[in-house]
């Protein structure tokens, strides 16, 4: 078995070969820390923290006229930003506004696109899904007056952690209208077949509408070649746009000329916008999914992220992500055989995200010594851990840094220290 200094020394080789090594120093990482959080909460970025800094001197300088003129009118900022995400999972630049957030944006999608009628008005979702999902899901159906626990159903799980693809076909009944899936779970990391599952739905003459938050900037997607209908995410986990920052949404052009379900004067056609008519003249590209003024403050750390994102390319992105974490299950699996860990994600490359997630009776106690030992994991109830390393950001001596700090951990038993209790925010 190698030792230490041999595995910290085969880590640095594959650093050496790395053709994405470079973007690592456009980052703000912390002195001797390893962060395998990004999944969660991306680090800045320099280019991320310029752009925010320019947005915020054109309105030092440029007050109301920022709207239209400066480095990045604001006018059409979600329409231009919009475009450059379509670049990243395949879309055309009319499909994609930059707006709201995660759950506002599934809000959206249900009011403009869900139409129950007496033989379909089923809402499949999972029960692994994000529960923010559910939630809206439940509240949405509440308001058109239809029982959650009738019109809302849920693909099972067989094991604790994993869908299989044949299960969630076989719930695609007659009576469903619309389908709620993530691309990649949060907790097991597992990455849903999209094409096949969009295909099946579409046979079933059903839509389907997927939730990226743990795959965009992790996992290539072609989604109008997928034929989806539609998909929504967060920009703040891979993506690097900062807590809160403004969210996506993707409408495929076959809809595209529907009435936004929840509108404001945002949803507007640009053009006519200011004639401020009583009626509302919506715009026929995904930004009529728009309602009020958008966050500038909060969308600008995206301007640089896209930049950052745009040069390394998503294939690059991917194929990297992809060797960390094999490199880092391979370790797991060489170092942390004897200490009670079990690996959840599915081992196979076009099954798993951006994350590798752990299963371990004492994760609370393990998640909080690994942080001590600073080693920034994510616990997620009730015995998680995930580990992202981050393409652009995390080098192959942070994974085995990490995997050597968790196993000194595990041989000290330091975390019997810590309290068996879960804090607030994990
Ligand atoms: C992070 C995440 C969300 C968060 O939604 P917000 O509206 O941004 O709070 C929703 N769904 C999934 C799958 C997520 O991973």
């Amino acid at each position: 078995m190698p030792n230490n200094e041999e595995i910290l020394a085969g880590a640095r080789a594959l650093d050496a070969r790395d053709q994405l090594a470079s973007f690592r120093s456009e980052f703000y990482l912390h002195e001797n820390v390893v962060y395998l959080d990004g999944n969660s909460l991306g680090l800045l970025s320099k280019p991320s923290e310029d752009s925010l800094y320019s947005v915020i001197e054109q309105w030092k300088t440029l007050a109301i006229d920022g709207w239209q003129e400066g480095m990045y009118p604001w006018y059409d900022l979600s329409e231009k930003l919009g475009a450059r995400v379509a670049e990243l999972i395949g879309a055309s630049p009319q499909e994609v506004i930059v707006t709201g957030s995660t759950t506002i944006n599934l809000h959206q999608i249900l009011s403009s696109f869900y139409h129950p009628t007496d033989k379909r008005n089923v809402i499949l979702a999972d029960e692994l899904t994000f529960p923010s999902d559910l939630y809206a899901i439940s509240s949405h159906l509440s308001l058109h007056g239809q029982n959650p626990g009738t019109y809302m159903r849920l693909a099972s799980s067989r094991s604790e952690h994993l869908l299989e693809e044949d299960d969630i076909v076989e719930a695609m009944a007659d009576d469903v209208a619309l389908i709620v899936l993530p691309s990649v779970l949060y907790r097991s990391g597992q990455l849903l077949d999209i094409p096949r599952l969009t295909r099946a739905a579409h046979d079933r003459g059903i839509l389907i509408a997927w939730d990226l938050c743990h795959s965009l900037g992790a996992v290539p997607h072609a989604l109008s070649e997928w034929g989806v209908d539609f998909a929504f995410w967060c920009h703040y986990k891979y993506l690097n746009s900062g807590p809160g920052g403004v969210a996506g949404l993707y409408v495929n052009e076959r809809h595209l000329g529907s009435s936004p379900g929840i509108a404001g004067w945002f949803s507007s056609d640009k053009s006519t916008q200011f004639d401020m008519t009583p009626s509302l003249r919506h715009a026929t590209d995904a930004g009529a999914f728009q309602v009020g003024t958008p966050h500038v403050l909060s969308v600008a750390p995206l301007i640089g992220s896209l930049n950052l994102f745009e040069e390394a390319r998503m294939e690059r992105i991917r194929e990297k992500s992809l060797q960390l974490t094999n490199y880092l299950m391979s370790l797991i699996d060489s170092e942390l055989a004897s200490y009670g860990f079990t690996v959840i994600n599915p081992r196979e490359a076009p099954r798993r995200g951006g994350h590798v997630a752990l299963t371990h009776p004492e994760a609370v106690r393990i998640a909080k010594a690994l942080k001590a030992a600073k080693v920034i994991p994510d616990f997620r109830a009730p015995n998680i851990i995930r580990l992202a390393p981050v393409a652009l950001y995390t080098s192959f001596e942070d994974v085995a840094i990490a995997v050597l700090r968790l196993k000194s951990v595990m041989e000290s038993k330091e975390y019997e220290k810590f309290a068996n209790q879960r804090d607030i925010i994990a």
